[in-house]
């Protein structure tokens, strides 16, 4: 069992609410780099346990904590993948995962800023995969097994740049500075009581928004790896957004604004908490 952190940019292990720097920890100064030590996930379970015997380097609730998983090659999204929520949004439940990308360059840690690109943007509370290892045509059951964990991510979505136009545009409304916080930790497989069945929410300013299981996902995790792996190569790192339930923004005619907060969760896995403060919108062609 393991939480990976990313404590002021360096890999930490977390444990009872402390910290230890990994590269510290393991003295091997190469796993201070998240995306190494995502990428070495198999050696986190061993080095938490000398955790025990060791002294913190701070409390979690005082660290600045940035994205676990801070540079990943490839960001993908699943649209319409719980039934509630194709349903809110007026469309059919599409036949195989509905993929989309999220620009690396839109990942930020779990308590950045959301600097708000319109008036019509909004929350997407989702578990999110993350690879352990290089990977392709994955079995579904061995699906798990190329997992490093799990964390938790925010899919916000500017809906005019997302449905301007016909076909809509997913990549890019989606893919703002910021717009994809996550963590606040990389929780390895065997923390999960059952990976399959983790309880998610999010508030917006105090309100309870979406609230739900990921028992209700129509594609599951395994489904995911094993279909994206089966079209492109998965290596460490990689993110799969998974999803949003019911209870967004566009099905309730509320949107973010400047002020808003918005405290996204999930069972074991934690909580982010980001802040909306005014941005700029896309240059208009
Ligand atoms: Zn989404």
């Amino acid at each position: 069992m393991f939480r990976l952190l990313n404590v002021s940019g360096r890999s930490a292990l977390e444990v009872d609410g402390a910290w230890y720097d990994l590269a510290r920890l393991s003295g091997d100064d190469t796993l201070a780099d998240p995306m190494v030590a995502v990428g070495r996930s198999d050696e986190l379970h061993g080095l938490t346990d000398r955790c025990a015997s060791a002294t913190p380097d701070g409390r979690v609730a005082d660290a600045d904590l940035g994205a676990p998983v801070p540079r990943p090659r490839q960001v993908f999204a699943v649209g319409l993948n719980y039934a509630d929520h194709a349903a809110e949004s007026g469309m059919e439940v599409p036949p195989a995962p509905l993929t989309f990308t999220k620009f690396p360059s839109s990942i930020a840690g779990p308590t950045a800023d959301i600097p708000l690109s319109g008036e019509l943007v909004d929350w997407e509370v989702e578990i999110v995969a993350v690879v352990g290892r290089a990977c392709s045509h994955v079995r579904l059951e061995g699906a798990w097994d190329v997992l490093a964990g799990l964390t938790l991510g925010q899919d916000v979505s500017d809906r005019l740049v997302q449905m301007t136009g016909t076909p809509p545009q997913f990549c890019l409304g989606k893919s703002f500075p910021a717009y994809s916080p996550i963590g606040p930790a990389l929780v390895s497989i065997d923390s999960l009581a059952d990976p399959s069945d983790i309880a998610l929410w999010c508030d917006v300013s105090g309100e309870r928004m979406q609230d739900s299981r990921s028992a209700n996902l129509i594609f599951s995790v395994p489904t995911l790896v094993a279909y994206l792996s089966s079209i492109c190569p998965l290596e460490p790192g990689d993110l799969i957004f998974t999803g949003t339930p019911d209870g967004v923004g566009m099905a309730r005619g509320r949107f973010l604004k400047e002020g808003d907060v918005v405290v996204s969760g999930a069972e074991r896995i934690g909580e982010l908490r980001n802040a909306c403060i005014a941005g700029q919108g896309p240059f208009q062609p």
